[in-house]
């Protein structure tokens, strides 16, 4: 196969372009780091007044020491993205097929996330049991954890420029005679290194067996914030000799939601993030950093900022957070049991593509183009609503979110379009509500 027509040049720009990236680049970890200060100091975040000149205050105060980076930050950190890495393709797993890719392969996956979990939760379990519930680990996360930011916002545009470059080097079949062109991404080859640094060169970058896009989507970031949690948690119970509500709640529900990712795993497979983006800093920085660290602010707040919900509330919270599970997961289910053969196509209304692909306008499918969204986004509500209303800066998850939801709508839908043009047109006009039902 020729080396234009496997990699075609990207002519469309996203997020307006080299500017909109280089905002994006350098302003979400200036925002990010800014709502770290915040969250954590009680005096600045009451109401919507957020005062700069504390906040001046207190990246000076705070902000220049830690950026003297501890060395043992950075050596726990290396080490957990290490040893993480090494049982990501050591624990044995499902094998699963990826989706046919241009030069007509499929990419082998070693699906072992329940396996991997199971062994962290039982050696977290066993810390806790051998430091009599101490566990100095969590506390070294939560005191230092501004560094922690730092070293992985450092580490993402690292490990990005060694993902780009590497995306140069041709991939040598095992013969050593053969030369295998690497498959790129379809909107990460520009030409503009910058551009193409942040949205990824290449589409699967492979070490050996090791997928290190998939790795890096599931396994370092997302763990981390669950750690993060727990040390919020952990901090409050130490300082406090209890622990509020709200703060166990925020723990147990993220705690599902993140858990039910890693029974759910091979359904990354299929999504935009692993068969359409190339992998560069967004998704990295995005799955190290943003994820970690952002998610977890209401529990950082929480720490300092005690909110004690009643029955009433608790019960509200709970029901948002099952309602909006039930959507997400029940129409992700579906669609992928359509897809796959599962569901008896007779009984359920369909639009056929001549690629061969159905598109589902049935059941959750014939509420909106992407239900599954409305869904995930009830559940980011949940999240955020056990903080209470004193400050904004635990919403930015929702609105964050929505941000997020919004600007995937529109490229899955301009990606749906070119794929099926006329059938997805016919589609929409049966489906038309976007996201949520009656209202986008
Ligand atoms: P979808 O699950 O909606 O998948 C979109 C793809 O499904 C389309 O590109 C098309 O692919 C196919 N498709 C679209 N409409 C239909 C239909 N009617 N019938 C059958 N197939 C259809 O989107 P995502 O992959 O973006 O998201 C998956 C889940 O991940 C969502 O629940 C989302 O909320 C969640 N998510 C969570 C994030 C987080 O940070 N928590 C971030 C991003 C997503 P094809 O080419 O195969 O036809």
């Amino acid at each position: 196969m020729s080396g234009k027509i496997l990699n075609p040049v990207t002519n469309h720009y996203e997020f307006s372009g080299t500017i909109g990236v280089f905002l994006i680049t350098f302003g979400l970890p200036i925002v990010m780091i800014g709502f770290q200060l915040l969250v954590s100091r009680e005096y600045l975040i009451q109401g919507i007044n957020l005062k700069i000149d504390l906040v001046k205050s207190q990246i000076y105060n705070i902000g220049w020491k830690q950026l003297s980076l501890d060395k043992n930050v950075w050596l726990a950190y290396l080490s957990w993205f290490s040893i993480l890495a090494v049982f990501d393709v050591g624990l044995p797993g499902k094998k699963l097929k990826g989706i046919k890719l241009r030069d007509g392969t499929k990419l082998d996956y070693n699906i072992n996330g329940l396996l991997f979990t199971s062994l962290f939760v039982v050696v977290v379990g066993i810390r806790y049991k051998i430091t009599n519930g101490l566990l100095p680990e969590l506390q070294f996360l939560y005191n230092n954890h501004l560094s922690f930011i730092i070293v992985s916002i450092i580490f993402s545009f690292i490990l990005s420029t060694f993902i780009y470059l590497n995306s140069f080097i041709p991939l040598v079949k095992k013969n050593g005679f053969n030369t295998k062109e690497r498959i790129l991404s379809i909107n990460g080859n520009t030409g503009n290194w910058f551009y193409d640094w942040f949205i990824g060169r290449e589409l699967n970058p492979r070490f050996g067996s090791f997928d290190i896009k998939l790795f890096v989507e599931l396994r370092p970031g997302l763990l981390l914030w669950l750690l993060i949690n727990l040390s919020c948690l952990h901090h409050q119970y130490l300082s406090k000799g209890y622990v509020c509500n709200s703060l166990v709640l925020i723990n147990v529900l993220e705690g599902f939601y993140a858990f039910d990712g890693v029974l759910n795993e091979e359904g990354v497979l299929s999504m935009m993030d692993i068969t359409t983006d190339g992998f560069g800093f967004m998704l990295i920085f995005g799955s190290l950093s943003l994820v970690p660290f952002t998610y977890s602010l209401q529990s950082r707040y929480l720490v300092l900022n005690e909110v004690n919900l009643g029955p009433v509330n608790i019960v509200f919270i709970l029901a948002l957070f099952f309602a909006g599970y039930y959507i997400f997961h029940s129409s992700n289910k579906q669609k992928s049991d359509f897809r796959n053969g599962l569901l008896d196509d007779k009984h359920y209304k369909f639009i056929q593509t001549k690629t061969g692909s159905k598109l589902l306008c049935d059941g959750w499918w014939a509420l909106s183009q992407h239900i599954n969204y409305f869904g995930d986004w009830l559940i980011a509500w949940s999240w955020c609503l056990p903080t209470g209303f004193n400050t904004p800066l635990t919403y930015y998850y929702v609105i964050y979110f929505a941000t997020l939801l919004l600007h995937r709508q529109v490229r899955d839908s301009a990606k749906c379009e070119a794929k099926y043009g006329e059938t997805w047109r016919l589609y929409t006009s049966k489906v038309p509500y976007k996201i949520i039902p009656y209202v986008y």
